[in-house]
């Protein structure tokens, strides 16, 4: 690692080094070099992108340099960069992340889709959102829906300490009721949309997820069949879903036709529908009054 950190920080342009650093990413399969490169180098250099492009064959001093090959070894080590730059965008918005949430994946984006056609049909006054986490569901909710109340609960304090700031940053505080405890048990009345990205990964997978070690396991563990955390949030929606209110759950590859099951089983009244993300993957599971 001392080599590879030592060859990023050449003398040389900006662009020298981004071309390094890119080729290193790329050696070590990391997936997007040539955005992760650049993301890594205006962070380095406390420069957004278009100043970069505009400065590229300036030269790199050796301070900058040696920032820059930090935070490149640190990727080269697995860890994510939204952690080392402390960001993520997801719907179009901005995001705070640290490593005591997961980072927003832009299929989780369907789920808020889902909820804003969902809003367009029926009047929504209250949402909740469970294990928000960053708080990046919620968040979008809210700009999306300005007239909406809305919850976000999470077990973790650590994670709604980071939510905390990004409805601070969003503007949204007034309108986000951050709860900490277990699932729906927070929730001081029932309301008619309950949205939730939760912990789906089998026992089996979790040591698959790219992020593993790095991400918080328990924003990750469904354990043995993925759908522990689910399951037990069905046995709460009766009492904190309002008459007339839907669910919206997120769920991993290959569990539609259980949490499909799971859900007819316990609310034989609502239209079960299923919803597919752009990779053509059965992403989010609806429970939908009719
Ligand atoms: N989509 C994440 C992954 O597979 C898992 C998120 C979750 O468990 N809710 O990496």
């Amino acid at each position: 690692m001392t080599t590879r950190q030592s060859s990023v920080a050449v003398s040389g342009t900006f662009r020298d080094a981004l071309n390094r650093a890119r080729e290193m990413l790329a050696e070590s399969n990391i997936e997007d070099p040539a955005l992760e490169s650049v993301v890594l180098l205006t962070r380095a250099l406390k420069m957004n992108r278009v100043q970069l492009y505009l400065e590229f064959d300036n030269p790199i001093s050796p301070e900058q340099a040696e920032q820059f090959g930090r935070l490149v070894t640190r990727r080269l080590k697995g860890e994510p960069a939204a952690y080392i730059v402390g960001h993520r965008e997801f719907y179009g918005f901005d995001f705070c992340v640290d490593s005591n949430v997961l980072i927003p994946r832009p299929e989780t984006e369907l789920i808020v889709e889902q909820a804003l056609e969902l809003a367009k049909d029926r009047p929504i006054t209250t949402i909740a959102d469970i294990g928000t986490g960053c708080g990046a569901i919620a968040i979008s909710l809210a700009h999306k829906l300005p007239e909406t109340k809305i919850y976000a609960t999470d077990i973790s304090a650590a994670a709604l300490k980071v939510a905390s700031a990004n409805c601070q940053k969003h503007g949204v505080s007034d309108r986000i009721c951050l709860l900490e405890g277990d699932l729906l048990a927070p929730l001081p009345e029932p309301v008619d949309l309950i949205v939730a990205n939760l912990p789906y990964v089998t026992d089996v997978d979790l040591n698959k997820v790219n992020t593993f070690g790095f991400e918080p396991t328990l924003a990750l563990s469904g354990g043995p069949d993925g759908l522990d955390k689910i399951r037990r949030l069905c046995s709460q929606v009766s009492e904190k879903l309002s008459p007339g209110g839907s669910l919206l759950l997120e769920i991993g590859q290959g569990q539609v036709a259980a949490v499909t099951a799971l859900l007819r089983n316990a609310f034989p009244a609502f239209k079960i529908e299923a919803f597919t993300d752009l990779a053509g993957i059965g992403r989010v599971v609806g429970m939908l009054f009719c």
